[in-house]
């Protein structure tokens, strides 16, 4: 099967997507298993990310570049991060992070489903 670019860059974007929105109603004040939680989600994330390639690269720059889990602003300032880095090596423009948490509201109001009791 050929490779279809239109379709890798779809899926890279939908996955963006949902991987900064997570980050964005990531906890304030994790748990230690929360935090725990995070690290693994993120390491399947990359393990299990469709394209080959890609997720071999991902898995290289996470050892590099581990998840900041201690709370919602380093875990999402990390996500662009990183995501700035995925950017670089293909040679796109480098997102400004400032307003990151702001950029993904996910639009799902205050109940948050992690941090209930
Ligand atoms: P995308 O990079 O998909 O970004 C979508 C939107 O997110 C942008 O338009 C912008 O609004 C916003 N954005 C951009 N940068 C950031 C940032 N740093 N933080 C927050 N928001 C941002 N493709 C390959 O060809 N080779 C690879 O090795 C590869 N690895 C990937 C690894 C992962 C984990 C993922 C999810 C995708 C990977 N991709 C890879 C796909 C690639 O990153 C792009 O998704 C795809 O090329 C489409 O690019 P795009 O220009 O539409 O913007």
């Amino acid at each position: 099967l050929m490779p279809d670019l239109d379709k890798k860059q779809e899926l890279g974007r939908h996955a963006w997507y949902l991987f900064h929105t997570v980050l964005s109603r990531y906890p304030d004040e994790p748990s230690t298993q929360q935090q725990e939680k995070l690290k693994q989600y993120i390491s399947l994330f990359a393990e299990f990310y469709p394209c080959g390639e890609c997720s071999y690269h991902f898995q290289e720059l996470i050892k590099k570049n581990p998840v900041q889990s201690k709370s919602r602003q380093t875990a999402a300032l990390w996500g662009c991060h990183i995501h700035n880095l995925v950017n670089e090596h293909l040679k796109k423009p480098i997102y400004d992070c400032t307003n990151i948490l702001e950029d993904y509201d996910c639009g799902c109001g205050d109940y948050d489903e992690f941090n209930k009791e």
